[in-house]
């Protein structure tokens, strides 16, 4: 892919004609759009502000030397920029979001009705605890429902994404270690594991260890069998795991995890595949984050505001992290240090400043309550069926590495593109020229060039059927050799293909746009 002085790609011979410039630089209604730092001037601000007496007491005599480098803008230009950028997002309510392991589903609008309710949406979390009865009583309502699904007695609700989640039980589960004076120095992940498992482990201060596989995609109970000693605190499982498969031998992993004096910790980022149908609880976990933001709707916004409360079990509730919310006769109070604490109670610290992400917590019950839990259970049952009427509709023209149904994602590898001189890459990358936002890609590590699909169940079968052809037709296309269309693409985009690596590696945040060619004479 070559690129132009912009930093932007240019357009490969036979697109010519689509890529005539323009001259502002924008196409059609797709505006090309500075930094708001580059459309800012010196000078200019969207409000009428009272001028500011200069005093030399203000902050003991501190004057900052230079101007702080806010942009200036007027006020409709602030709303473009953020509106015209909105519009080169793609959301799952402009289309299907079929990115495994994430759990795009539809976000009802009846939970932002809720969330933006005064008394939710404006309270502040210093608030005194008589104005904040009713938002603790939705956190102590969220709660009970999450203890219910799960099968376990505790909750620790702070966490505000499902690594921080992660993060959270295994510092739980780091305190129960240190409280049983045992030296327990070894974490084991599985190889298909994602990759905040293993980072979670390492950032607690852990040594982590990898599980193997079997050719069927599950762990491999010899490899588990011979990793297992006294020196590890934890086995980090996914289930169903990241292939999309459910662990049959997760009974006996959890025997063997708990005879070697480990805990179990499940991550939950897959529950959609299962609420309602099986408590984890009953499964042995020890401890198991929720992504709030995808089992139970919520949205993701660019890495927050996510929601990931830990449930815990009998052994490791005590390590809960701080504030402990509870009811008494005085109505619902937090304990927010050690001075206070109820009997048994050992907190490890806490995780953020306060008691989570309430937003989150309120569209997540929404969702719980008009949903019911029967209504739950059929959500996890018609994700499963999407994603295994993709998969059997799929896997003749398609590659799928493992036998037998999925859970609620159908995995591919690239098998079908050997030899075609398409790769997942350029396959993924097509799918954006036909309207899609592409699968997971090469995730998990364990199968190679893996393409990762969860339609969950907010997709119609008219939806799902309109998706299946349009990528049978490609992957029909990719056999026959008809690179045109996966070649440099994505075409029809503002942005062609981007260097991801350099673009997170070395980010450039101030990028110079052309000047405007001056009119023929
Ligand atoms: C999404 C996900 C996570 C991380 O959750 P975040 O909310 O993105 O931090 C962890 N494990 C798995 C399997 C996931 O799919």
């Amino acid at each position: 892919m070559t690129m132009n002085s912009q930093g932007r790609p240019s357009a490969p011979a036979a697109d010519k004609q689509a890529e005539l410039p323009t001259i502002s630089g924008d196409r059609g209604l797709d505006h090309e759009e500075k930094l708001i730092f580059e459309l800012g001037r010196a000078g200019v601000s969207g409000v009428d502000l009272p001028d500011v007496a200069v005093s030399d007491v203000r902050l003991g005599g501190l004057r900052r030397r230079d101007a702080i480098g806010l942009p200036g803008l007027s006020e409709p230009e602030v709303v473009r920029h953020y509106v015209r950028l909105s519009r080169m997002n793609y959301a799952i309510d402009a289309g299907l979001y079929p990115l495994g392991s994430c759990t795009m589903k539809h976000n009802p609008r009846l939970n932002e009705k809720l969330a933006r309710l005064p008394g939710f949406a404006d309270l502040h979390p210093l608030a005194p605890l008589p104005a904040s009865q009713g938002a603790l009583a939705l956190i102590a309502e969220l709660s009970r429902w999450l203890t219910t699904l799960t099968g376990m007695p505790a909750v620790a609700m702070s966490p505000k994404a499902g690594a921080h989640g992660e993060l959270c039980g295994i510092l739980t589960i780091r305190a129960a270690v240190e409280a049983r004076g045992e030296a327990r120095t070894r974490v084991l992940v599985p190889e298909s594991a994602h990759g905040t498992n293993p980072a979670t482990a390492a950032f607690a201060g852990f040594t982590v260890d990898e599980v193997k596989a079997t050719p069927e995609g599950r762990v491999d109970m010899a490899s588990l069998k011979e990793k297992l000693g006294p020196d590890v605190a934890a086995f980090m499982l996914t289930n169903p795991n990241t292939c999309g498969l459910f662990e049959r031998d997760v009974l006996e992993i959890a025997d063997m995890i708990h005879a070697a004096g480990a805990y179990f910790y499940c991550d939950g980022a897959n529950f959609n595949a299962i609420a309602g149908r099986v408590r984890p609880g009953d499964l042995g976990v020890d401890a198991m984050h929720i992504n709030l933001h995808k089992t139970f709707s919520t949205p993701h916004g660019g890495g927050g505001p996510g929601a990931g409360p830990v449930v815990l079990s009998e052994r490791l509730a005590a390590y809960a992290p701080l504030p402990l919310l509870v009811h008494d006769a005085k109505g619902f109070r937090l304990i927010e240090d050690e001075s206070a604490l109820p009997a048994g109670a050992k907190p490890f610290g806490r995780m953020s400043a306060f008691h989570g992400q309430m937003g989150m917590f309120v569209r997540a019950l929404a969702y719980m309550l008009s949903h019911g839990r029967d209504g739950i259970r059929q959500a996890s049952e018609d994700a499963v069926l999407s994603a295994n009427y993709i998969l059997a509709s799929l896997k003749d023209v398609m590659s799928a590495p493992y036998e037998g149904p999925c859970m609620h994602e159908a995995l591919f590898d690239d098998t079908f593109l050997h030899d075609t001189g398409v790769t997942t890459l350029d396959f993924a990358k097509a799918m954006i020229d036909e309207g899609y936002h592409p699968m997971t890609m090469y995730f998990p590590l364990v199968v190679h060039g893996a393409m990762l699909i969860e339609p969950t169940e907010s997709e119609s079968k008219e939806s799902l059927d309109r998706f299946i052809q349009v990528l049978r037709a490609m992957a029909l296309d990719a056999k026959a050799r008809q690179r045109a269309r996966f070649e440099g693409a994505p075409r029809l985009v503002p942005r062609r293909r981007l260097d991801e690596t350099s673009a997170s590696r070395k980010p450039v945040l101030r990028w110079k746009t052309p000047d405007l060619p001056k009119a023929a004479e």
